[in-house]
């Protein structure tokens, strides 16, 4: 996910220790690698995030509304995820001046972009942030419901919309197979 719609200038925020400022955006939404995870066709993300300035960067809190369009594990049908999670997290300045008694500046201490979000000039970018939070929040199974009955593992049938016959004889196949197999080895 890249967009520019997401990075967000803090040059006036940032003027005033302390200051805060909303942000509302509408916006589709590709994530995950090579953007596999969509929001699905015609909607858009709610991002609502209240912005506020201190000494050392920018904490960025909201929510974040929208679904992502997935396949279902089991009957490998698309489904929306709905997504509905709430964001606290800062944006640092990559490099804070060290302060020395008499108000001098003894060094620059970098700050590393690994475990952290860095503001980069007078911009932050969402892009990551987002990314980051979205990949979190999907379910490890994707199911388009808890009760989904799947496809037939014999003859594809959707077993959501109806049923098929092969089941229960391939069941008994199988058991007929292990019921000779025992009379043999019992024998
Ligand atoms: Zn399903
Ligand atoms: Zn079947």
């Amino acid at each position: 996910m890249d967009s520019k719609d997401l990075k967000i200038n803090v040059a006036k925020l940032m003027k005033t220790c302390f200051s805060q400022e909303e942000v509302s955006l509408q916006i589709r939404l590709a994530l995950g690698e090579e953007g596999i995870y969509e929001t699905p066709e015609g909607r858009e993300f709610m991002i609502r995030l209240l912005l506020e300035s201190a000494p050392d960067g920018v904490r960025v809190r909201g929510t974040i509304k929208g679904e992502i369009q997935m396949e279902c594990d089991r009957c490998l049908e698309p489904y929306d995820q709905r997504v509905d999670l709430s964001v606290d997290d800062f944006f640092c300045q990559p490099s804070l001046p060290l302060m020395m008694e008499g108000g001098e500046i003894e060094e620059q201490v970098e700050i590393s972009g690994e475990d952290s979000y860095l503001l980069e000039g007078d911009h932050i970018d969402l892009n990551n942030l987002l990314n980051d939070y979205l990949i979190l929040a999907l379910p490890i199974k994707h199911l388009c419901d808890s009760e989904c009955k799947g496809i037939c593992s014999r003859c594809g049938t959707n077993l959501n919309f109806s049923s098929c016959d092969c089941r229960d004889d391939y069941i008994d196949a199988r058991l007929e197979k292990l019921k000779q197999w025992l009379d043999q080895e019992g024998g």
